[in-house]
């Protein structure tokens, strides 16, 4: 269903604030069982809000979330905890979620203390054995996280989410934080272990060569609307928004030989507190003709499994 997330647009002060930042706007898409769905866009656009409503780490204004027939968008206390076994959330810095007075053993085990589940020793037996599963060894369950390396803590924060064997991962730029060299080893990782414990996963990043790498399918976020979604391949090979087509043309080319032309945009992204009227692109978009100040365009089918939200298509 169409979700949306209002966020007051003064913090701080009391009443009723008077204004709302629409961080997203209507937003409406499926996430099918086993797949990776990528979504992007630039900083601020609302890919990180859509995937805290998801993972219920945020209430929604309005709107409706449904997992496995649920509705979650009205789900309250203790029902949002016993939701939490199935959906999970892996963070751009784990550092700061990660209690640094806690024993990485301990902060594995906290899942499964909070849920109640298994004795003592069996969490332990578990917090161990997840270790070996992301790529590290026992003997991590003694240490703290100031002792461990970027890579080492997103490996923890990776085993954290699946202490409770999740279905849905909700990765929020989960590579951004690390160096190159680092970044293919956790999303090699991420893939390995979506393959293992058959993981649903939303994917969410401003890095195209990523998401690229990682998506079966990808959405774009610009302004806190969706405006196209595609298989990957079908992106990267043919998309039709301006917006990512834009985006595509900006990503280096790693192929020696290989030119494309870079789509500059002009402008700045709009305040989301005053988004313009229209289409939301068009005070950016190189294609934008007089009628896309007026008429906001329609999410609609351009091709196989292909949606997009221009009036030219
Ligand atoms: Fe550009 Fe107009 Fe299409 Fe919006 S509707 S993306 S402004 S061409
Ligand atoms: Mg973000």
């Amino acid at each position: 269903d169409r979700l949306t997330k209002r966020y007051p647009a003064a913090a701080g002060g009391f009443g009723k604030p008077k204004a709302w930042v629409n961080a997203v706007n209507g937003v409406s898409f499926e996430i099918r069982s086993g797949e990776t769905l990528g979504l992007v866009g630039e900083s601020g656009c609302g890919k990180s809000t859509t995937g805290q409503l998801l993972a219920r780490l945020l209430e929604p204004t309005s709107g409706s979330i449904r997992f496995r027939g649920r509705e979650l968008a009205t789900l309250r206390g203790r029902e949002i905890r016993d939701m939490r076994k199935h959906i999970q959330l892996i963070f751009q810095d784990p550092y700061a979620s990660l209690n640094p007075r806690h024993t990485i053993g301990s902060i594995l085990e906290e899942p499964l203390r909070v849920h109640r589940i298994g004795s003592s020793a069996e969490r332990r037996q578990q917090a161990r054995d997840m270790l070996e599963i992301v790529g590290l060894d026992r003997s991590y369950a003694a240490r703290y996280p100031h002792e461990l390396s970027g890579g080492q803590r997103q490996r923890i924060g990776i085993a954290r989410a699946l202490m409770l064997r999740p279905s849905f991962v909700v990765a929020d730029e989960p590579v951004s934080a690390l160096d190159v060299s680092v970044q293919s080893q956790i999303l090699n990782l991420l893939k390995e272990l979506q393959r293992r414990f058959a993981l649903t996963t939303l994917f969410v990043s401003h890095d195209l060569n990523v998401v690229q790498y990682m998506s079966d399918r990808v959405a774009v976020m610009y302004l806190g609307t969706l405006v196209e979604l595609a298989p990957a391949e079908t992106l990267f090979r043919s998309a039709v928004h301006p917006y990512t087509r834009a985006l595509i043309s900006a990503i280096p080319s790693v192929r020696d030989g290989e030119r494309r032309e870079r789509i500059v945009l002009r402008g700045e992204v709009p305040s989301p507190l005053h988004p313009p009227a229209g289409c939301p692109f068009h005070t950016r978009c190189p294609q934008a003709v007089a009628e896309c100040a007026l008429v906001p365009p329609e999410w609609k089918s351009v091709g196989p499994d292909h949606y997009a939200r221009c009036l030219l298509t």
